[in-house]
């Protein structure tokens, strides 16, 4: 008991000491944003906006980017700009890191959030799908940040990596998403120490999501149907990740349960399997 008191009260004093916002430090900031078309990354996009950033958006679809962009101008963006770039391909994720710098003339923050569409639903042997995927929401993350690395370094920038409470712990029907998501946990894990140990300037934070309102997630969750599920807004999720970036925290997670989910499913797995395994109206 005197062992989860003491848990209890390390977790909501760190909780409470985490350092504070300031909104001011944002403007001006050069920012790139990936999968700025829809969703989190388009919330993420009008709040740097709001915040008086300059912004370059990117994801595949031109004519909505055109239209993002236009919004993030009326917000209060000082720059709004877009390059339409397949995260699929070998050399688009380059193309978009080259274009930001070009036009911003540096960069202060890389946002990486695009994830390519992948289908809820057991896993049926896709493996191409999986090496897509893996390109798509993996490979492309390490290249940008690999390409942006020098820029970031020199303008005390921060690396920002949007994941999942998927790339902690596993669930059914999303077995080649969920392992994207493991391997930038893994990934960026490893590159958060050894940028602490060369005492690079560059921070990086990992932002653990837990389910989120976004249509491409809630057209998902429609489709298995779950018996329960707790959806937040992406309004508010976009708004703590550009937090947990500009105080170069090294973690998120939003909402705040899915860091205790994290801990159960290790102190206590059988709960979690049980949990999740019945969470699902599935019959086979
Ligand atoms: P969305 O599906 O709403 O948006 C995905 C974005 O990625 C779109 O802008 C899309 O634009 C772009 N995209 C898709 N394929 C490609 C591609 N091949 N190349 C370049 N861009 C591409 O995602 P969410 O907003 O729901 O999720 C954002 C992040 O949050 C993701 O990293 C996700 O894993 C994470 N997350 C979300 C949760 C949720 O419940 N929503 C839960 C946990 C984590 P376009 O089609 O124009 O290319």
């Amino acid at each position: 008991k005197i062992l989860i008191a003491s848990l209890c009260v390390a977790f909501v004093a760190v909780k409470w000491s985490g350092p504070r916002f300031n909104a001011e430090s944002l403007k001006g900031a050069r920012v790139l944003v990936t999968g700025a078309s829809t969703g989190i990354g388009e919330q993420m996009a009008y709040h740097y906006a709001r915040f008086g950033a300059q912004i370059v958006i990117t994801a595949r679809r031109e004519k909505v980017l055109e239209q993002v962009s236009e919004k993030c101008m009326s917000l209060g963006a000082q720059k709004a700009l877009y390059i339409s770039a397949d995260m699929g391909t070998d050399s688009d994720p380059a193309k978009a890191v080259d274009f930001a710098l070009e036009k911003l003339g540096g960069l202060d923050y890389l946002v990486l959030n695009h994830i390519g569409p992948s289908p809820f639903t057991m896993w049926k042997g896709d493996v191409e799908h999986v090496k897509w995927l893996m390109k798509v929401n993996f490979f492309s993350y390490v290249q940008m940040a690999w390409k942006a690395m020098d820029s970031l370094e020199q303008s005390k920038g921060s690396l920002v990596v949007v994941s999942s409470l998927l790339g902690k712990m596993t669930s059914p029907f999303v077995a080649p998403y969920t392992s994207t998501k493991f391997a930038l946990n893994g990934f960026f894990g490893a590159l958060y120490h050894e940028l602490a140990m060369k005492k690079s300037n560059v921070s990086l934070s990992i932002c653990t999501l837990g389910l989120i309102d976004t249509d491409s997630a809630m057209e998902k969750v429609r489709l298995v149907k779950i018996y329960i599920f707790l959806t937040y807004p992406a309004t508010d999720a976009a708004l703590k990740i550009i937090i947990t970036g500009a105080t170069r925290q090294q973690e998120l997670f939003y909402p705040w349960f899915t860091q205790i989910a994290n801990l159960i499913k290790d102190w206590f797995p059988f709960v979690t399997n049980y949990a999740i395994q019945n969470s699902y109206k599935y019959n086979p």
